[in-house]
């Protein structure tokens, strides 16, 4: 039986939902894990976490398609990302055809939790794992902890996707050579300062310049840049300090393989930003927020598409990939991970 919940005002925000998966990893091997009902964690006041910060997580979502099955957008994607992170790291791999299981197990634990199609809503699931046991001296735990919930969401645009206005940040997001390609919680704690200053100013968001030349474009804290030109090409920037977004990858697939447009990922100048008719950003929450206006120091650009909606090609990849996600058109092989 479906929770009694409204779903459409609901915001995105921690909702306790029944069941979580937890794993751990001692003496050098992950047990079999389980889902639990505790929502809460009890740990040592020294663990790795508290004190140097090594945590890591992945976010997804489950939802319910046209058809009314549950399911989950490309989770291999996840499961592979989150082995990258923990590498860079120095945590354990949680292996990535169980970290799926994982996934599933706890959305099936609460699927009553599972919004219902055309509620806008979906069930955000959140996997991450941290060092358990106690660390001093700086180097990585010998102790770690994997674990997923799930928390419903409402939807991200209530009345419609506004374009937003953002800056360009002063602050960097990544080093050269540095996390900004992992999701490292650490990469959050760093943009909390910027992102907060950039609320107090009015911008809804920070663009982060690449931090070695600041010429050219990065992403924001959470999403990575789309722009389309003017004769309808998708351009996506390339870096080693992105964080290779799975909404991004599969945007490029639509944008080729659906609408037939030509795609282009490669370092994007911030010279030549000005010259866009389109850009949005892309991420598993909103899937693309259309950017109108971009402040940098006094001067602004302002993108064709203006201010009142997404402009024509955002829209119809946002249309199309959501189509896609929702059960309306058709996915390529292994992009749906049915739940039930
Ligand atoms: C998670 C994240 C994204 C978006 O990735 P998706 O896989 O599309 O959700 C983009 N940038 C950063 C920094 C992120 O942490």
């Amino acid at each position: 039986m479906a929770k009694d919940i409204d779903w459409g005002s609901l915001g995105f925000g921690y909702v306790k939902t029944d069941k979580r998966f937890v794993a751990n990893y001692t003496n050098g091997a992950w047990d079999e894990g389980a889902l639990i009902d505790d929502d809460t964690i009890t740990m040592s006041e020294c663990a790795g976490v508290l004190q140097y910060a090594q945590t890591c997580f992945e976010g997804l979502k489950a939802y319910t398609t046209e058809d009314g099955r549950i399911v989950t957008f490309r989770p291999d994607l996840n499961a592979a990302r989150m082995a990258d992170t923990c590498k860079r790291l120095e945590m354990p791999v949680y292996p990535e055809d169980k970290w799926v299981d994982a996934i599933v197990q706890t959305v099936k634990g609460n699927i009553d939790y599972v919004p219902p199609y055309g509620s806008g809503a979906t069930l955000y699931i959140r996997p991450y794992m941290f060092g358990i046991n106690p660390v001093i001296g700086v180097k990585p735990a010998n102790d770690y902890q994997f674990r997923v919930f799930t928390t419903p969401v409402g939807p991200y645009f209530k009345g419609g996707a506004k374009p937003i206005v953002i800056r360009v940040s002063d602050y960097d997001r990544a080093a050269p050579h540095g996390t900004g390609h992992i999701k490292a919680g650490l990469n959050y704690a760093m943009s909390l300062h910027a992102i907060v200053e950039a609320h107090e100013q009015g911008y809804a968001e920070n663009m982060y310049l690449d931090p070695g030349t600041r010429t050219k474009v990065e992403e924001t804290g959470g999403a990575n840049f789309i722009f389309i030109t003017k004769d309808g090409t998708l351009v996506t920037p390339k870096s080693d300090s992105i964080l290779p977004s799975i909404t991004r990858r599969s945007l490029m697939v639509v944008a080729e393989k659906y609408l037939g447009m030509k795609v282009e990922h490669r370092e994007v100048l911030f010279s030549e930003v000005k010259d866009f008719a389109e850009c949005g950003l892309c991420g598993t929450a909103a899937v693309i927020s259309p950017v109108g206006k971009i402040f940098d120091h006094g001067n602004e650009i302002d993108f064709p598409s203006g201010m009142e909606e997404m402009g024509p090609y955002t829209k119809k990849l946002y249309d199309t990939l959501t189509g896609i996600q929702m059960g309306r058109i058709e996915a390529p092989e292994g992009w749906i991970k049915e739940i039930a």
